[in-house]
């Protein structure tokens, strides 16, 4: 039996000038080193692949849409040996990185680009940066996918001792961003429930809540 190295191809866009970025990432140079993938235009971010201490891979990938990293930490067997997998933008929903083989990659890239080209028409955006945020000021910054993992880590604490309640009772329970802040809604019902201190400041107050009734 001969052991191949694993490799893993990985995709995103790049946010400045919309470029596909492809990179090949290897278990061995992944153990070794942090991984980075990037545009060669000008003022491009980056895209780091590293391990952490507890075998979990972590990611910061550029948005297109954001114009900034979200992270995200996914296990090696998911990361090296699933089908394909998207890494979505937290924000808007769409998918911004692809890992998988390269023929899903490919596919992924086209479907992509033909959702981000019926967005644009919808937006009647002639440019990328037509549907980029400006240079954002204090007050429209979004809340940090640090306060989101934070809310659905408290959700699914108390999900699981049963303190999560909604009107039909039969629960199933997520997260997602609205206007105001980050909303955890039944997903049998669609009952809800605001989280509207979203800082990572202020977010503090609700780690005391011992549960939540969701209307
Ligand atoms: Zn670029
Ligand atoms: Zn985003
Ligand atoms: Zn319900």
């Amino acid at each position: 039996m001969i052991i191949e190295p694993k490799k893993r191809n990985i995709a995103y866009r790049c946010p400045e000038c919309g470029t596909s970025i492809i990179g090949l990432v290897g278990r061995f140079a992944l153990s070794a080193n942090l991984v980075r993938l990037k545009c060669s235009c000008e003022d491009a971010g980056a895209l780091d692949i590293n391990i952490t201490n507890d075998k979990k891979i972590r990611l910061s990938v550029p948005c297109l849409f954001c114009k900034q990293n979200h992270g995200y930490t996914v296990s090696e067997g998911i990361f090296f040996d699933s089908e394909k997998f998207l890494l979505n933008c937290p924000y808007t929903g769409m998918d911004i990185a692809f890992i998988g083989d390269e023929e899903d990659i490919k596919k992924e890239l086209k479907r992509t680009e033909e959702e981000i080209g019926r967005l644009m028409a919808s937006l009647e955006a002639e440019e990328l940066s037509d549907i980029q945020p400006e240079d954002m000021n204090e007050d429209e910054i979004l809340p940090e996918p640090a306060v989101y993992d934070t809310l659905r880590f408290l959700v699914k604490d108390l999900e699981e001792e049963g303190k999560v309640h909604c009107p039909c009772g039969k629960g199933g329970y997520d997260l997602r961003f609205t206007d105001r802040g980050i909303q955890v809604y039944c997903e049998s019902c669609g009952a809800s429930y605001e989280f509207t201190a979203v800082t990572p400041g202020a977010v503090e107050e609700y780690l005391y809540l011992d549960e939540i009734k969701l209307n």
